[in-house]
């Protein structure tokens, strides 16, 4: 998990947001059942694609490539069953992957919220050891993220590990190499997978640590 930074609120919805949320409120107060065409307008593709652009096109909490393993839903950070107010709201839209969707459900709580990516820093909140991530200094939130979402779930693990496996040879060539030239394109080799748009960008960055790969 790593921060993001919100785009730039699609068209659409500065356009539509205040009516399409006064329709389903409405009945929401009439106690009607609210129709997928009403409560699911925040998955325009407009929408969709401003937000794919925006996390990279990787799940916000585990940040596997949404492409890889499906085509990503449009998650809503406090879940709108509870904060239906928010269905729309630009702020509360992201992009997850199926499986932390799911384990995700409807949890809410107030005193315990999960990390929010936009403003709760999780790179400062989550250390992986190996393929493994832990929440730092015990941290409660961080905690609770992982068991939650299951950020540690055996399928995720493994694809860390061939991960890790992946960047070795690179991180034992740059230990290896004598020679400043060969050595400084290694490790820029090395931390073009630590961008933002590289899958397990915080795992990267933590091994990178671990194999004590400096400039
Ligand atoms: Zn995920």
């Amino acid at each position: 998990m790593i921060s993001i930074v919100k785009n730039k609120k699609p068209e659409i919805l500065i356009l539509n947001e205040k009516e399409w949320l006064e329709e389903l409120m409405e009945y929401v107060k009439q106690g009607k059942e609210v129709p997928s065409t009403v409560g699911g307008r925040y998955r325009h593709n407009q929408i969709k694609q401003t937000l794919l652009s925006e996390c990279k096109e990787k799940c916000v909490y585990c940040e596997s490539k949404v492409t890889h393993i499906d085509y990503g839903d449009i998650e809503h950070i406090l879940p709108k069953s509870i904060h239906r107010e928010l269905t729309f709201s630009w702020e509360n839209l992201t992009i997850g992957c199926s499986k932390c969707n799911t384990n995700k459900a409807d949890y809410y709580n107030p005193d315990l919220p999960l990390l929010n990516p936009y403003t709760d820093n999780p790179e400062n909140k989550i250390i992986f050891f190996g393929a493994i991530p832990y929440p730092t200094n015990g941290n409660a939130q961080a905690e609770m993220t992982i068991m939650k979402l299951k950020l540690d779930r055996s399928e995720l693990v493994e694809r860390r590990d061939e991960h890790i496996k992946k960047l070795t040879p690179l991180f034992k060539e740059f230990h290896k190499s004598k020679d400043a030239t060969l050595k400084d394109l290694l490790l820029q080799d090395i931390l073009e997978y630590t961008k933002p748009d590289k899958e397990f960008s915080l795992l990267t960055k933590h091994a990178i640590e671990s194999f004590r790969i400096t400039g």
